[in-house]
């Protein structure tokens, strides 16, 4: 049930959700002031000298808003967004379809790109250098190389792990964005743009209640609005007050610092098994069943920003704060060597 919530990759209701939630303009992307700003004097600088404007590079956490920025990216710019994504690219021939299908001008939005294969990503850098594609014919001795021109275009590259991007692949943008996470503030902005589209009555501190739980990530804050919504439709009035955004989101067992029951699993696991840790990621997968991905994506870095776990070389150790909040006593036994 809260894996729909806490869900990295866009869900089909997602989707929908984003059909009618994703920013349309501008003023409705909340927040990340610095990356807008840089983003929209590129844009403007580009279009004075009549150039297309460097590849892009967004990096950040899933839901926090980095395939929203592009489909604004690309409406600034007059241009189509073509979408895809690093797994998705099998083979060079789906890479020269996909190219070669582009316009003039068009921005190409690849999810994920730390996922690309090796090869494919030998035949993007011509692609994103010169805008041609060298196929090669035949095998063997007979072997040619075909140049293959393709239209000039911008490529916005998207991962949740920088790091695991290789560096002549990361060399070839012009600009690397992070996307932090949300202010309370922000997330409460963007419950309302929400709440105005969706036509949904709240009270003002249910806003606040559902920003503060939503790991100050936007995809979240919707997932839970929407939640909360079937459940004052169904268990109230059709308003969401402060008591219905409580008693829902206790249900869906996510607690008043929106950690869920994965968050929790991932501490106490740390604290019980590991006597508060060091614990490798390894051991902590295996021994909390989680994914090693999603304990990087999701989990990770949200008990990072709360302070619940810090990271030292040895691996992750629990903190102080995090035996508070589970009602656990510290030992404080845990070497930070
Ligand atoms: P990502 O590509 O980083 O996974 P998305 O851009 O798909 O994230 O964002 C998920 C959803 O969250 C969007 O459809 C939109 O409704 C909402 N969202 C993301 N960023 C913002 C923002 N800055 N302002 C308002 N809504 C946002």
């Amino acid at each position: 049930m809260s894996r729909g919530i806490l869900e990295n990759k866009p869900t089909e209701e997602d989707k929908v959700l984003d059909l009618t939630l994703r920013p349309k303009t501008w003023e409705d992307y909340i927040g990340q002031g610095k990356v807008k700003k840089s983003i929209k004097v590129m844009i403007e600088a580009a279009k004075q000298r009549k150039e297309m404007p460097e590849h892009l590079l967004f990096y950040g956490g899933p839901g926090l808003g980095k395939t929203s920025l592009s489909y604004l990216f690309a409406k600034e710019m007059d241009a189509n967004l073509r979408v895809t994504s690093g797994p998705a690219i099998e083979r060079v021939g789906d890479l020269a379809s996909i190219l070669t299908n582009l316009s003039d001008g068009d921005v190409l939005f690849i999810d994920e790109c730390h996922r690309l294969n090796k090869l494919i990503e030998e035949y993007l850098y011509p692609a994103m250098e010169d805008f041609k594609l060298n196929i090669v014919l035949g095998k063997g001795p007979m072997a040619r190389t075909m140049e293959l021109k393709i239209p000039n275009f911008t490529l916005i590259g998207a991962t949740t792990r920088l790091a695991l991007l290789s560096s002549p692949l990361r060399d070839r943008f012009g600009a690397v964005f992070q996307l932090d996470f949300y202010k309370p503030e922000d997330l409460e902005k963007i419950i309302q743009h929400s709440v105005e589209v969706l036509e949904i009555k709240i009270e003002p501190e249910a806003v606040k209640i559902i920003a503060q739980r939503s790991r100050f990530t936007p995809r979240v804050v919707n997932r839970l609005l929407k939640r909360v919504r079937d459940w004052a439709q169904v268990e109230g009035k059709g308003i969401i007050t402060k008591d219905i955004a409580r008693s829902s989101l206790d249900f869906l067992e996510i607690d008043k610092q929106g950690l869920e029951v994965g968050d929790r699993k991932i501490l106490e696991t740390i604290i019980k098994k590991f006597d508060g840790g060091p614990v490798g990621l390894q051991n902590l997968a295996a021994a909390s069943g989680e994914e090693q991905d999603t304990i990087l994506d999701v989990y990770e870095p949200y008990l990072l920003q709360l302070g619940f776990i810090q990271r030292i070389p040895r691996g992750r150790i629990a903190t102080k704060l995090a035996y508070q909040h589970l009602g656990i006593k510290y030992t404080g036994t845990q070497t930070l060597l």
